[in-house]
Parts: C-alpha cells; sequence; structure tokens
C-alpha cells in the first residue's frame, strides 16, 4: 500500500528502497480509475509516467543521488504547455493540439526528476470560479460530490485533495489557485507576480497570469517553488535576482508579526457568517500569541472586481485573438464565403459561452470612445490598489482576509448569462491586481459539512516569509 505524507518523507522512503517511484505511479493512476466520477483529470500519461518511474528507480539502484524532485509525481493543468502532448486550455477551440514545446516550469520539474502524470481539467482558458467545463464536464468537490471544486483549477485542486498525485501545477490570474483550494481543503499558492515564468502558459491576461502551485503542506510547496522560479530568457516579465534558494537558508523566522485585516472585506455583505468567525477567532488568537493584529481600511473594496474584469476581458480579447481557426487547433467552418466569416463560424463554434461573453467585453472596453472611460479608469485604479498595498506593507507584515466568501455552491446552480459569479473573486482578485503573494491555507470546517480556507498575503518578493508564515498558521490549527 502506497502513502504519501511529504516530498521529503517519500525521499527517506525512496533511498530505504521501502517505495518506489514505479509503485507510487501505479497508485496513483490506480486512484485516477478508481475516482473518475470526480473528473479531475482529462488526461494521464500512463505509459510514460511508469516508463519514466523506472528511470527514476534505476538511478536510485545504481547509486546515484535523488534530484530535487526524483520520482515526484505532479499533474498539470490542461493550460501548461508539455511538448508533445496535447493541451486544449479546457476549450473546444484547441482539442486537438499537441505543444510545439514544453513551458519552463515544465523543463524545470522534469529536470529535477518529476513525474508528470497527467493534465487536469479547468474553466475554459482559466476563465471562471466553478471548473464546470462546457467540453468535459463539471468536476466534482470530493467533500461532496453534488458540489463545485472551485476553479479555474479545480481539477489540480480536487487531484491533491483525492490523493490522485502528489502536487498540482494551475494558474491564478484573479485566484484560480487559491479559491478550489479553499473549496478543496488544501494549499493554494500563488507566488508574486514576476516569481515564476509564465513561457509556455496559455495567457489568458498577461499582466495577472502566474503558475501557482496545489499541495498538501507548505514544505512541498516550497520546494517546488524554488525549482520554478528564478530569471527565464523566455519571459522578460520574471523579477531579476530574486533567489529563493538563499532566501530558504538565511531569511530567519519572526516569532512575532504585525498583521493587518481589512474591515471592509470582514463585514462585506457576501461573506457566510462562519467564515467571518473563523477568520475573528484566528485573527484574535494571534493577537493573544503576541502578534501585532490591527484593522487597515481597505475603501476601495467595491472597485476591485470592476477593475478586475475590465482589464482582465481586455487582455484576454487580445491574447484569444491568435484563434482563428487557421494556424491552432479548430477548424470546422469550411462553408464560408469569405475570410470573415471563416474567422466568425471558427471562433464562435470553438469558444464557449464565457469565453465568448469575455472577448466581447474586453474588445468594448478597449473600443475607441469607450477606452478612457473604462479601461484607462481600470488601469488608474489599478494604480490606487497597488500604492494602497505599498502602503500596508511598508508598516505590516501580513494581510489576512478570507479566501472566497461562501462555500461551494452546488454543480449546475449558475446562470451562464450572469455575471453575479464574478463576486467570489472579492478577496482574491486584490493579490493579482497588485501582483502580490497570495496562498490559502485549509483551516476551518463548516457546518455545511465543507472545509475553508484563510488568505494570507505579503508584500512582492516576500514570497518566502510568507511560506514561513504560512506553516506557522497552520501549526496552530
Ligand atoms: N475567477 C477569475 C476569473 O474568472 C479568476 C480566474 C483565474 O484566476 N484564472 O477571471
Amino acid at each position: 500500500m502506497f502513502t504519501f505524507v511529504s516530498i521529503q518523507d517519500y525521499h527517506l522512503q525512496l533511498v530505504h528502497g521501502r517505495q518506489t517511484c514505479v509503485q507510487a505511479v501505479t497508485h496513483y493512476i490506480r486512484e485516477i480509475q478508481l475516482q473518475n466520477h470526480l473528473n479531475a483529470f482529462i488526461e494521464t500519461f500512463k505509459d510514460e509516467a511508469l516508463a519514466r518511474a523506472s528511470e527514476l528507480d534505476a538511478e536510485i539502484k545504481e547509486g546515484k543521488p535523488l534530484r530535487k524532485l526524483h520520482g515526484v509525481v505532479i499533474g498539470i493543468k490542461d493550460n501548461i504547455c508539455y511538448k508533445d502532448h496535447f493541451i486544449s486550455a479546457g476549450s473546444n477551440i484547441l482539442r486537438h493540439f499537441k505543444s510545439l514545446y514544453s513551458a519552463t516550469v515544465i523543463e524545470r520539474i522534469l529536470a529535477e526528476g518529476a513525474i508528470i502524470i497527467g493534465r487536469q481539467n479547468c474553466d475554459e482558458f482559466a476563465m471562471g470560479n466553478r471548473n464546470e467545463n462546457p467540453v468535459y464536464g463539471p468536476v466534482k468537490n470530493q467533500l461532496d460530490n453534488t458540489r463545485i471544486s472551485g476553479g479555474s483549477s479545480g481539477g489540480s485542486a480536487v487531484a491533491v485533495q483525492a490523493s490522485l498525485c502528489m502536487a498540482s501545477l494551475g494558474s491564478d490570474t484573479g485566484g484560480s489557485v487559491r479559491q478550489p483550494a479553499d473549496h478543496c481543503g488544501v494549499i493554494g499558492f500563488k507566488p508574486s507576480y514576476g516569481m515564476i515564468s509564465r513561457h509556455g502558459l496559455i495567457a489568458y491576461a498577461s499582466s495577472f497570469d502566474q503558475i501557482g502551485i496545489i499541495a498538501n503542506n507548505i514544505d512541498d510547496i516550497e520546494k517546488i517553488f524554488h525549482i520554478l522560479s528564478g530569471e527565464d530568457g523566455f519571459d522578460s516579465t520574471v523579477l531579476p535576482n530574486v533567489r529563493t534558494d538563499s532566501a530558504i537558508e538565511t531569511k530567519p523566522v519572526k516569532s512575532t508579526s504585525k498583521i493587518a485585516w481589512l474591515p471592509e472585506t470582514l463585514h462585506h455583505t457576501s461573506l457566510d457568517p462562519e467564515i467571518k468567525t473563523g477568520l475573528k477567532n484566528t485573527l484574535e488568537s494571534l493577537q493573544k500569541e503576541g502578534h501585532l493584529v490591527e484593522a487597515v481600511p481597505f475603501p476601495l473594496i467595491d472597485f476591485i472586481v470592476p477593475a478586475y474584469y475590465i482589464l482582465t476581458t481586455a487582455e484576454a480579447s487580445s491574447n484569444l485573438s491568435r484563434y482563428d481557426g487557421v494556424r491552432y487547433g479548430y477548424r470546422k467552418a469550411m462553408q464560408t464565403s469569405d475570410l470573415f466569416d471563416f474567422y466568425a463560424k471558427n471562433r464562435s463554434e470553438g469558444f464557449g459561452w464565457e469565453v465568448k461573453k469575455r472577448i466581447m467585453l474586453g474588445t468594448f472596453v478597449l473600443s475607441a470612445g469607450y477606452f478612457d472611460q473604462y479601461f484607462k479608469k481600470a488601469q488608474q485604479v489599478r494604480k490606487l490598489i497597488i500604492q494602497l498595498s505599498e502602503k500596508i506593507f511598508q508598516q505590516y507584515d501580513f494581510i489576512l482576509l478570507p479566501t472566497v466568501p461562501q462555500v461551494p455552491d452546488r454543480i449546475g446552480t449558475s446562470g451562464e448569462s450572469s455575471t453575479s459569479g464574478y463576486l467570489s473573486d472579492i478577496y482574491t482578485v486584490f493579490a493579482n491586481l497588485a501582483g502580490i503573494p497570495a496562498i490559502s491555507l485549509p483551516i476551518y470546517k463548516h457546518t455545511s459539512g465543507m472545509v475553508f480556507g484563510i488568505q494570507a498575503m505579503s508584500s512582492q518578493k516576500n514570497d518566502i516569509p510568507l511560506l514561513r508564515f504560512s506553516e506557522t498558521l497552520l501549526k496552530k490549527h
């Protein structure tokens, strides 16, 4: 019987010959089949994962030292390119498309001995927070199969929740790693913008997108983060000279921290009372332990979701213009009168409802006549948010807030034309607008039988202290 606790423990088992990589992969392949109803994986890479596991076992037998992620079984969201493997971003428009190259994160984990077990279900083009995918169907929450997993990296979170792999790589543009982690009772970490190369991540909104990690413990997240982070010639937005390795070794852990909480988030009408009480309890106990815990006004609360949706849809309308049926994937509409008709038919048939809505919204806010009213205004709001965040972090080490205002909804209960679901993003988009690191920590149980998390944020590039603080928060509970 294979059990996984942490990468460190697994590696001890490997070196002492108590487990093998082949046993690990065989176990996960069986679990994925047994829990197929959760719909977490779109495809598993069974044969090649097993072949790679034998090679990695052979290295151990030959006495070679373990690589940092030796035999670690990782699932990847269906928007991260893996050479010669299908990738669809959960969309019909890319359904039969194979990656021509691997994302930098894939190259890096493979070089350290990881095994990629398969690609995971997600919201189409990572747009959404429910993971009710129009092509592949909904991902089910393992705690209650009638409820959503959260999104957009829902398959990635459920895969960790249901022990279908050791860790997952997802992406977070406005909460897509943290929200499903909250709903599934696992840890979801979105690093600072620019800590991890986006090369090979299918773009949704490039100035927001970050690859994030979902796992069961902070130590594993830290190990994987260290491998993924760092400069990359393929992505000029990666921050130079941020050494996560030296930070890990030298940064002293502070025994007391300065923690801010934002009254406008805690008193927001959308917040479930039990989630509110949970956060309050955490704040109180931190205060009792000697941390400085103070309320800091956050007057921009009502502007963050609108600013986020204006800016991200604008970027999406531009990023998704490349899917025209000529160069990529879907080209079904052959009965067309001219080129415009050809594009229109392919895009109408290839994209799902939500994606089309966002392309239209984004095109509108960028159009002459509306640009100043919408796009420019939203950019100004983003600037104010960045300034506010910098001001807060001049005085405080961390901000604590909820991750999602409600416990996971029932599957099939959202109106597809509605925008009311966008409000679920109220606590997560702030970190992406400001480019700061944020993490959702599974801490509380809800009387509905579900779980929920607490979200911690820190200043830009302060990812390692945030992870260290998260560790202490988790240990308290
Ligand atoms: N729910 C948000 C959106 O739909 C965030 C998605 C994400 O982080 N990829 O835009």
